[in-house]
């Protein structure tokens, strides 16, 4: 082979390896063992377990707590309540969500377990570190500028927000747990900061896949349907629970397999990609919000997760 095209293939590998490597979410693959704890607080022969890096806005960490005779136990965080949940593993959990505006300080993480015998707290500070987000100019066509209109979005924010601070009491998730909608690479990142035709500026709520109109969509996990409709922004958009206050939502799709009310099984196909809403171009835009709040999918994704109670086996991320 010539020397420029031994060049020319060189340099088309590494742009390759570059954009494949870009968004790379790393694989965690079942059975996965429970990771070791990031810290570890004793009180009162109860043991609570951090099991998070750093987090940034939109972060989003697990909580475990374990001990006898625990009969409630709650997380309060930066003005939120996120609630324990047992595990087959005799444990209890929580997920905490960031808010992604959250300014970057250190605030305290109350956690209070519950017992006949009296509460028992943790007191542990937590510093939310300043998050790497990217600003992009989204360009719509001329028949779709009015969606730059603040009080769309303000008014879809606020129905979704609703919709995702209910918080089914029991997991809806099984065994296999979560993994991506469609196995192409992730494209823009949660939490961009976009300019909407060089004017308004938005937050990106969740992650991009590029796909062309009709390709198949997954449940990210099992649920049920709550929402399953044609929204301004979202255009044609399906949000799961997952329960315990975990959401998936789906938008811009072409077409909807899944109505309200639904019960929905992992990996089932809920719908075709498409380009609808406030899109520029065929793609798939989806996003997990926990308890009313957005957090990044992909640091979802990334972490360990136990079983819901009553499941055999651990619930890990397949991708
Ligand atoms: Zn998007």
């Amino acid at each position: 082979m010539p020397p420029s095209r031994v060049l020319i293939s060189l340099l088309i590998c590494l742009r390759a390896c570059f954009a494949a490597a870009q968004y790379d979410i790393a694989p965690i693959f079942q059975p996965a063992p429970r990771p070791a704890p990031t810290s570890l607080r004793l009180a009162s022969d109860l043991r609570l377990e951090t099991h998070f890096a750093p987090l940034t806005p939109g972060g989003v960490g697990l909580l475990r707590l374990s001990g006898g005779g625990i009969e409630r136990a709650r997380a309060d965080f930066h003005g939120a309540v996120f609630s324990f949940f047992p595990a087959d593993d005799g444990a209890y959990y929580a997920l905490i969500a960031v808010d992604m505006n959250t300014h970057p300080r250190a605030y305290p993480l109350i956690v209070t377990a519950e017992r006949a015998s009296g509460d028992v707290v943790f007191e542990v500070p937590l510093r939310i570190e300043s998050g790497a987000f990217i600003t992009q100019n989204l360009v719509l066509p001329g028949n779709r500028v009015y969606l730059t209109d603040p009080a769309i979005e303000y008014d879809e924010l606020a129905r979704l927000s609703a919709l995702t601070a209910l918080v089914s009491p029991a997991p809806l998730w099984d065994a296999s747990g979560f993994e991506l909608p469609h196995d192409s690479a992730l494209t823009t990142p949660f939490g961009d900061f976009r300019t909407l035709n060089e004017g308004r500026e938005s937050r990106h709520t969740g992650w991009d896949q590029n796909l062309p109109t009709g390709s198949p969509v997954r449940a990210m996990a099992s649920g049920e349907a709550r929402f399953a409709g044609m929204l301004d922004i979202r255009g044609n958009y399906a949000l799961i629970d997952h329960g315990l206050g975990i959401y998936s939502g789906y938008a811009h799709l072409s077409e909807l397999h899944v109505e309200a009310g639904q019960r929905v099984e992992a990996g089932q196909i809920i719908g075709l990609s498409g380009n609808t809403g406030r899109s520029s171009a065929p793609h798939l835009h989806w996003e997990i919000a926990i308890r009313g709040k957005w957090v990044d999918g992909s640091a979802f994704l990334e972490l360990w997760l136990p079983a819901p109670g009553g499941a055999s086996g651990d619930a890990n991320r397949r991708q």
